[in-house]
């Protein structure tokens, strides 16, 4: 059984030294338990966190513990009532081969599902995300206009196809030439802006004749500095993410712009509203379920997933996955199904 563990805890981006592969014996489940064996591991922004012990919305990951990470697995074998040898389920096994389980936060996903990887993508954490991010907070209305950073990726893909759906111009900003060609094209957006492109700021601005209603944060940084003089009076912002700026480790040089920016939100009396998906959305989650199904279904909504083969790269696509060397949602392979 491998298993990565926190070795170390990362100053800016994490390297070789962060994680540590270790290999155990298999877990034999005892009376009351399953054992797990991982197919699927998802890759998600949130996990930086976990490896810094800065305060958060969530304990980190101790020093010599396997790091966390949303699963889809297969039981291996199983002493436990309601679970059954090849069941595939969803649970929080992390960075490993097999994990014990006494079914505690444990999703049943049946004996053959369709997309099992799924779970941990459109169906999941972060499908779930961009509906409640932006019906619950964004509130959108036919005829406004939505802009969304990591526009191709799992949130901000389906933040703006749902956007599209409720009627509202949706303008994307992502990394590269490819990823705004795949939002134009495959996800409906009207417009789409790479953000690595020298004449950014000015193309943003060209495609906001209308401003902007609804900005859901995904990344901050220069993104937000770009979009924030485009912000419509009474525009709200959901902030969901700021994976620009996950791996920095110092305030960026001055001048403070702290009192300018009050003084836009209080002007424009802008709402701006964090949140924790589990945390704060948990309940509705079946109303989600049951759309969002719905929308894959009839073709509404298009996922892209980007699976990588073998737990030993989860380390390098997990870093790539920061600065946006991901196109759509980011799984590793663990074993075989
Ligand atoms: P993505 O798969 O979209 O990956 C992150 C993307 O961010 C990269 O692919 C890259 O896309 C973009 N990016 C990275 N650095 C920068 C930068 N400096 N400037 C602009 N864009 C950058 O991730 P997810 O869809 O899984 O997550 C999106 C956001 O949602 C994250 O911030 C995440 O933390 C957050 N989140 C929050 C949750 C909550 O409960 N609040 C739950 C789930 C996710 P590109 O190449 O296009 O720039």
């Amino acid at each position: 059984n491998r298993q990565f563990v926190l070795a170390e805890r990362p100053v800016g981006v994490p390297n070789d030294d962060t994680l540590r592969l270790e290999t155990t014996d298999l877990p034999i489940a005892q009376e009351g338990q399953m054992l797990l064996r991982t197919v699927f591991l998802s890759l998600d922004p949130y996990m930086r966190g976990r490896m810094s012990d800065a305060p958060s919305y969530a304990p980190p990951v101790k020093l010599g513990e396997v790091m966390v990470g949303g699963t889809v697995s297969r039981v291996h074998s199983s002493k436990l009532v309601g679970f059954s040898e090849g069941d595939w389920v969803l649970s929080f096994n992390g960075w490993q081969d097999y994990a014990l389980s006494d079914g505690a936060g444990v999703t049943l996903l049946g004996s053959n599902p369709a997309q099992p990887s799924w779970a941990l993508g459109i169906m999941g954490m972060p499908g779930f995300t961009a509906w409640a991010g932006l019906l619950k907070i964004g509130m959108p209305k036919a005829g406004e206009t939505i802009v969304v950073a990591a526009a191709t990726g799992p949130v901000g893909s389906t933040v703006g196809q749902i956007g599209k759906i409720m009627g509202c111009r949706v303008v994307g900003i992502a990394g590269g030439a490819e990823k705004c060609a795949h939002a134009l094209e495959h996800l409906g957006f009207d417009a789409c802006i790479d953000h690595r492109s020298e004449g950014f700021v000015d193309e943003l601005t060209k495609a906001l004749p209308d401003g902007i209603d609804i900005y859901f944060e995904n990344v901050g940084g220069k993104v937000f500095d770009a979009v924030l003089p485009h912000l419509n009076a009474h525009a709200r912002v959901p902030i969901c993410g700021m994976v620009s700026q996950y791996n920095v480790t110092e305030l960026p040089d001055g001048p403070d712009r702290m009192g300018w920016l009050m003084g836009q939100l209080l002007r424009k009396r802008i709402t701006m509203r964090g949140f924790i998906i589990f945390d704060d959305f948990a309940p509705l989650y079946p109303e989600f379920a049951k759309e969002m199904t719905g929308w894959l279904d009839s073709g509404r909504i298009h996922y892209r997933e980007e699976i990588i083969d073998g737990l030993e790269q989860a380390l390098d696509a997990f870093v790539g996955l920061l600065h946006g060397a991901n196109f759509g949602k980011r799984v590793i392979r663990v074993g075989p199904s």
